[in-house]
């Protein structure tokens, strides 16, 4: 990303939106191309997510329903755009907490390898494959375009009390 100071003026902090914000539940519509306005989201969304010391960022989470993900494990920048999962192997358990839901600490079992298929910001078509933590954090930022969320891992009753008694 550019340092040059003008972008100090053009980068802004987007507001995330919370559970139960009804539009976390929505599914997302696919991006016909990446072009300028799909590089601002990217990078709005990257900077909002650092600001927020998040590792990853689905559109929907600030409000916009379109299929766009950012990610960065301090591995470097990932920008997806209609990021798909072409294969998915082995299992893997860990904690996970979601800037749209921070008071959720969800254990969840994915898939300890995956190759995601989509566009990057250059409008490129990409494969990334990610395993351990870039593999969870990009199947969770693809659930959300999904609506899915991390409560939805939740055992039944324990969904239910977060739902009523939160
Ligand atoms: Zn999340």
């Amino acid at each position: 990303m550019s340092k040059r100071r003008d972008n100090a003026f053009t980068q802004h902090i987007l507001e995330i939106r919370k559970y139960p914000d009804k539009i976390l539940r929505k599914r997302c519509e696919d991006i016909e191309e990446v072009a300028s306005y799909e590089r601002k989201i990217f990078s709005e969304m990257l900077f909002t997510m650092k600001y927020f010391k998040g590792i990853g960022l689905a559109a929907p989470q600030v409000g916009l329903l379109k299929k766009i993900i950012v990610a960065d494990i301090g591995e470097g920048e990932i920008m997806l755009a209609n990021p798909k999962i072409i294969k998915l192997k082995g299992k893997d358990k860990m904690v996970e907490g979601c800037l749209s839901i921070p008071q959720a600490q969800v254990d969840v079992e994915r898939a300890y390898e995956v190759i995601v298929e989509g566009l990057n910001e250059k409008g490129e078509q990409i494969e990334i494959k990610a395993r351990g933590l870039l593999a969870r954090v990009l199947q969770h930022e693809i659930d959300h375009l999904e609506g899915k969320l991390i409560i939805d891992y939740l055992p039944f009753l324990e969904r239910l009390r977060f739902k009523f008694f939160r």
